[in-house]
């Protein structure tokens, strides 16, 4: 057993961020992660994905993007590299390899970490896990999630049913279309914007115009802000939504709404497409007002097409299903009475009712850009500020 001041799980950007400034406070810390660092980055995400947010928005404490193209996109793995880069910066004292099994206590000299390399004792934990589990609609079985999807060669072949229209599920099914793939797109609520607008990047419209700070006891609903799909958008110039992709081929479907019961080939969807996709043009056209008052060119609304039922996916050659409808938290190792009863870590600012335990990169944490890779330094600064004041000493 390690007994040491604070320990971090998860060496995502998020739990760098922390350990920078742990390091910097010169507090004594462990960043522990079961894979090694940037590991979703290496091992949940697809061959050709390019971080969706400009290379300007990578700004992490005292670690900017320094490259020669500021408004480019980054793929996944120089991200990974980015962020090598960054714990040898400060030589972050990252422990590889070690999945937490159980965090639980406090005991008298404070938290207990059980993991598969060693066990730690410590004061202060932080919880950096990033996004939990990708989520798959009841009913189905036999399907990839976005997470573990890498390319189009790894399908069955035959047509694809891509279940979900945010950034990952429009971003595949163009990639499965553009590689001759018959895709069938079934879109829920979505969250649609321009990836440029008046020449300049969404991104920067939305820090421009503050709704990138904007923080949660601003907003009605907050359990419905942490809801938010995430954005219709890739890493590219150019548009990529429901428009484009139907005028590529793409056949669009209303939200999935399970299998059915009698024919257990057969998909049903809901004739809810129209609806869905008037009601996102309506909040990007809202969106865009909000940026300036000069009523520029607007993307064009969708022409819904008329849509089907259900399908039967053997008639229709379907040879893969797709699951790109986000993530929920999981947290089995976690041995403490903070999340709530959707699963969350329940927490203010990243301070959970545990004394010393805190998380980050959770949605909308407390800024809108919470879970983005440039919100994490806000959130990562309050923790340890936090973290200091209520531990002046270190424990011997
Ligand atoms: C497909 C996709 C694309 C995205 N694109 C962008 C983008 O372009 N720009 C942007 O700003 N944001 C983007 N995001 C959002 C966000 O940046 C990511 O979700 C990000 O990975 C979250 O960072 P994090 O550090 O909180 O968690 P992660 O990067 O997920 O890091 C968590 C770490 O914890 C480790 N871990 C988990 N469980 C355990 C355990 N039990 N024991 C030990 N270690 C554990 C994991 O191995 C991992 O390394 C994207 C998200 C997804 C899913």
């Amino acid at each position: 057993m390690t007994t040491i001041d604070t320990v971090v799980i998860g060496a995502g950007h998020a739990g760098l961020a922390v350990s920078r400034l742990l390091t910097r406070a010169g507090r004594d810390h462990a960043v522990i992660d079961r894979g090694r660092i940037g590991e979703s980055w290496r091992s949940a995400r697809w061959d050709s994905l390019r971080l969706l947010s400009p290379n300007w928005m990578m700004r992490l404490p005292d670690w900017d993007y320094q490259g020669p193209d500021i408004d480019g996109f980054l793929p996944a793995g120089r991200f990974v590299r980015h962020l090598e880069l960054y714990a040898q910066s400060f030589d972050a004292p990252v422990v590889s390899g070690a999945t937490v099994l159980e965090l639980s206590g406090p005991g008298r000299s404070g938290y207990r970490v059980v993991t598969d390399r060693g066990n730690w004792r410590a004061r202060h934990v932080v919880i950096a896990t990033g996004p939990g589990l990708p989520r798959v609609p009841a009913g189905l079985r036999e399907v990839v999630t976005a997470a573990a999807y890498r390319n189009p060669a790894q399908l069955a072949p035959g047509g694809v049913v891509v279940i979900g229209a945010s950034a990952s599920g429009v971003q595949i099914a163009d990639e499965l279309n553009r590689a001759g793939r018959d895709v069938y797109l079934s879109v829920g609520r979505h969250t649609r914007v321009p990836r440029s607008y008046h020449g300049k990047d969404v991104f920067w419209w939305l820090e421009r115009t503050g709704r990138l700070a904007r923080t949660i006891d601003e907003v009605r609903d907050p359990a419905a802000a942490r809801r938010e799909p995430s954005m219709q958008l890739a890493g590219r110039p150019g548009e990529l939504d429901l428009v484009t992709l139907q005028a590529d081929g793409v056949r669009l479907l209303g939200r999935f709404d399970g299998m059915d019961r009698m024919d257990g080939s057969r998909a049903r969807f809901r004739a809810d497409l129209a609806e869905t996709a008037a009601a996102a043009d309506a909040r990007m056209y809202r969106l865009l007002d909000s940026f300036d008052d000069s009523r520029g060119e607007r993307p064009p609304a969708l022409v819904p097409p008329t849509t089907p039922s259900s399908v039967d996916l053997r008639r229709a050659g379907i040879g893969a299903v797709l699951v790109a409808t986000g993530y929920q938290p999981d947290y089995p190792w976690l041995r403490l009475p903070i999340t709530g009863p959707d699963g969350q870590i329940q927490q203010v600012r990243g301070i959970t009712a545990a004394p010393g335990v805190y998380v980050v990169g959770q949605r909308f944490q407390h800024r809108r850009d919470s879970a983005f890779i440039d919100g994490a330094r806000h959130d990562a600064a309050y923790v340890v500020q936090h973290l200091l004041a209520c531990s002046a000493e270190p424990a011997a």
